[in-house]
């Protein structure tokens, strides 16, 4: 029986993993290796990183943080996490695992304009983030992408950035109150298009013209799978998990870390959000008090 099983094994889930091994719990990563932060081609709002750090060099040094106080990680993909007589039962395929308590950072899913996705982003064509790099896009001819009734509101965010920001309305719709304020404040409103990329930029195709942007903020909003099975978590409307002040949902020792938690999307909230489940949940866990040295010998 381990005492904390983690799932997911983004900055979130190895960070928790790093902590609670290191008080010396038991615990184990299950991941499926589809991080978020896999994407990001340099981010420069982490801290400890003045010249940028890439998301792969993240996960690897966390990865390696991890393996330093020996963390399993089992690189599956969880399909069930269910109450058992004595904490939890966790499943994957046709194995099974034991844990006391179990913490959730299993983070979101975005939605993408289309299969190019991937590659817009790797060169910064296309990005999902401002509050991580619309600093990186400042004074750039700059798209915002997405349903016309949300985007109003971030195309006026972006617009601290640069002076040329462009509203890409996926629906072709003129965003209502927040699409005039917008509009009063200097954006652009691009009437119906396409949105395509063309292996270096981003373009909006219209009816009789093309109109090229050198980045373009995508929102179309994210979807998160759980898998509980008889487990009912509180979520919001947008599917966010509920947590308490200590990251715990309404069901007591199940844990919620990271984006998968309503708030804001970001590594600092991600790690700060583990260390808070992690120090929680030892103290709620039974003592385990630590034999003199020569017996541990
Ligand atoms: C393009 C881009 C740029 C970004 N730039 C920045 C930036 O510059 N600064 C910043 O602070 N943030 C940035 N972010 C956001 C940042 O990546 C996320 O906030 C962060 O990765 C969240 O960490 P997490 O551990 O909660 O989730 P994730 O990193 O998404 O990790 C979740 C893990 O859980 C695994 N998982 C899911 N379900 C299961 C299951 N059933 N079983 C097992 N494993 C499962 C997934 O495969 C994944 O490995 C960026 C995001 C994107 C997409």
């Amino acid at each position: 029986m381990f005492d904390v099983a983690i799932i997911g094994g983004g900055p979130a889930g190895l960070t928790a993993a790093s902590y609670l091994q290191r008080f010396h719990r038991r615990c184990v990563v299950f991941d499926a290796g589809q991080s978020r932060a896999r994407w990001i081609p340099e981010s420069n709002n982490c801290p400890g990183f003045p010249g940028g750090v890439s998301g792969e060099e993240l996960l690897r040094r966390l990865h390696a943080q991890a393996a330093a106080v020996s963390v399993p990680v089992e690189p599956v993909r969880v399909d069930r996490i269910a109450r058992a007589e004595e904490g939890f039962v966790i499943a994957a395929g046709d194995r099974d695992w034991s844990a006391r308590a179990v913490l959730l950072a299993t983070g979101l899913r975005d939605r993408l304009p289309g299969p190019w996705a991937e590659e817009a982003i790797a060169c910064g064509a296309l990005r999902l983030c401002p509050i991580c790099d619309a600093f990186e896009a400042s004074d750039l001819a700059i798209g915002v992408f997405g349903p016309a009734r949300d985007i109003g509101s971030h195309a006026r965010f972006l617009r601290t950035f640069s002076s040329r920001v462009f509203a890409l309305p996926s629906d072709g719709g003129d965003g209502g109150e927040a699409g005039e304020a917008a509009r009063a404040a200097g954006i652009e409103w691009l009437g119906a298009g396409e949105l395509r990329f063309d292996g270096r930029r981003c373009h909006w195709h219209r009816a009789d013209d093309v109109v090229p942007l050198e980045t373009v903020y995508c929102y179309l909003g994210s979807d998160a799978t759980l898998p509980l099975d008889g487990l009912d978590v509180e979520r919001t409307r947008s599917g966010e998990v509920v947590v308490d002040r200590h990251q715990q949902t309404c069901v007591p020792g199940l844990y919620a870390i990271g984006d998968v938690v309503g708030g804001l999307n970001q590594i600092s909230v991600a790690v700060g959000h583990a260390a808070i489940a992690a120090t929680h949940v030892h103290g709620q866990l039974p003592d385990t008090p630590r034999a003199a040295p020569e017996a541990v010998r």
